[in-house]
């Protein structure tokens, strides 16, 4: 082959240490959510594309240029999920579990799919972890669900380094009177605002809060609060949320700029956010859908989650897991081989983790044991079988000694 083959930009070959950072995250989060009582789900990768795209409301990023849509052999317009909340309603409702068992409480960990610009925290394929209550109005929901993603980065030792900042979207009519007042006031602004937020400040200005472009912020810092346009139910709600946060030990920071990316939140939206990481600096994000489910041709299911980039979270990681150190079971001369075989596979099904060289003398058997990082090599010659014994050597001290074949499995345990 003339070039070589490469990763398709914006993918990357997880392997090695890499691997391990990524895997140590998602196994964090599946131990603290099921402590949670969370049940993990697993649903398509591609799906119907009408799952992400309903209707022409969108005006998120991430369904109006981010998706990675075809069209099948059959005709069929799939998508790649760009998220995995709307693949998870979706489920609810194919699976018919509407109305039994509510609330469901969903943990999911996998790759999705989103047509980017590539940079340092930000790929094309890249991983989530995620978990939804489904059908809990109450506050208690949202704050809890909050608390397993802090738990989350405490078990994975970097709750330090980030900072939960929440906010509230209000209920419906909260919402209505606040677009009012954000169009009156960006209208006011609208030919200092980027092209883009010109276009959002006609079809959901609340986006333009969002909004990356310098002008734009500086617009923005002026901008009416939420806070001023609330129902006595929708700042009632936002302020259980609190309490209960502070009850569950979660420190936190009220942000009013926080909206979300997709446009089905109201009432709580938050994110953990790190300056650690450049600009890519959130690494858990969430909130209240209530409308969903409902979209999905549900009943109405209010539903509260997040979801966090796993490469970001390993890139916090303090220190990369370490690769398990093997035993190496070393026979020496062919008749050694059938017992050495025997205490190997004794070795496995006692948990540890064993190995053996495919073939080569003790020299080199010896050698590949030190560069697998081998714990520990355990040598069998023909006398030693002979005596039911073979020799221990404890590679990291360079001591050696004779112990009973039978004794191995639980010496090295
Ligand atoms: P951003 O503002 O960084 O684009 P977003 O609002 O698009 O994030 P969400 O849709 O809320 O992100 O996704 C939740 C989390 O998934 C993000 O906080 C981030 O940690 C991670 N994430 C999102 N897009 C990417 C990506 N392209 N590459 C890596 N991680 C990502
Ligand atoms: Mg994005």
């Amino acid at each position: 082959m003339s070039s070589q083959l490469q990763p398709a930009r914006g993918t990357r070959d997880l392997i090695g240490e890499e691997f391990r950072r990524h895997h140590a995250v998602a196994e964090a989060a599946r131990r603290i959510s099921a402590l949670y009582g969370f049940e993990e789900w697993a649903t398509p990768i591609f799906e119907d594309t009408r799952v992400f795209a309903r209707g022409l409301g969108d005006t998120s990023d991430v369904v109006s240029k981010e998706m990675y849509s075809f069209t099948d052999r059959g005709g069929e317009s799939l998508t790649l999920r760009p998220e995995m909340t709307a693949g998870v309603c979706r489920a609810l409702v194919s699976n018919g579990l509407t109305q039994s068992n509510l609330p469901r409480k969903v943990f999911y960990a996998g790759p999705m799919f989103r047509y980017e610009r590539p940079q340092k925290g930000r790929y094309r394929q890249f991983h989530q972890i995620g978990i939804e209550v489904l059908g809990a109005a109450e506050p208690l929901a949202d704050a809890e669900v909050i608390a397993c993603g802090w738990h989350i980065q405490q078990e994975l030792g970097i709750a330090e380094g980030t900072l939960l900042e929440i906010n509230t979207l209000g209920d419906a009519p909260s919402r209505d009177a606040y677009r009012a007042a954000l169009i009156a006031y960006f209208t006011a602004h609208r030919d200092a605002l980027s092209h883009d937020s010109r276009l959002r400040l006609e079809k959901n200005p609340l986006r333009i809060l969002d909004s990356k472009d310098e002008t734009d912020r500086a617009i923005v810092a002026g901008a009416p609060l939420i806070g001023d346009h609330l129902t006595a139910e929708a700042a009632a709600f936002y302020g259980a949320v609190k309490q209960h946060l502070t009850r569950f030990g979660v420190p936190f920071r009220e942000n009013p700029r926080i909206v979300r990316g997709l446009d089905y939140y109201s009432h709580t939206a938050f994110e953990f956010v790190t300056d650690r990481l450049g600009a890519q600096g959130t690494v858990m994000a969430g909130g209240r859908y209530n409308g969903l489910v409902e979209e999905m041709g549900g009943p109405p299911t209010p539903s509260v989650g997040w979801a966090a980039g796993i490469e970001r979270l390993a890139m916090l990681l303090a220190e990369s897991p370490a690769a398990p150190r093997p035993v190496a079971v070393i026979p020496v001369g062919d008749e050694a081989e059938g017992p050495a075989l025997d205490l190997l596979q004794a070795l496995r099904a006692a948990g540890v983790v064993a190995e053996i060289a495919y073939r080569g003398n003790l020299k080199r058997r010896m050698e590949r044991a030190n560069r697998i990082n081998a714990r520990a090599a355990v040598i069998l010659g023909e006398t030693e079988i002979a005596a039911g014994v073979a020799q221990l050597r404890d590679l990291d001290a360079g001591t050696q000694e004779s112990v009973a074949l039978a004794d191995i499995p639980a010496r090295l345990q």
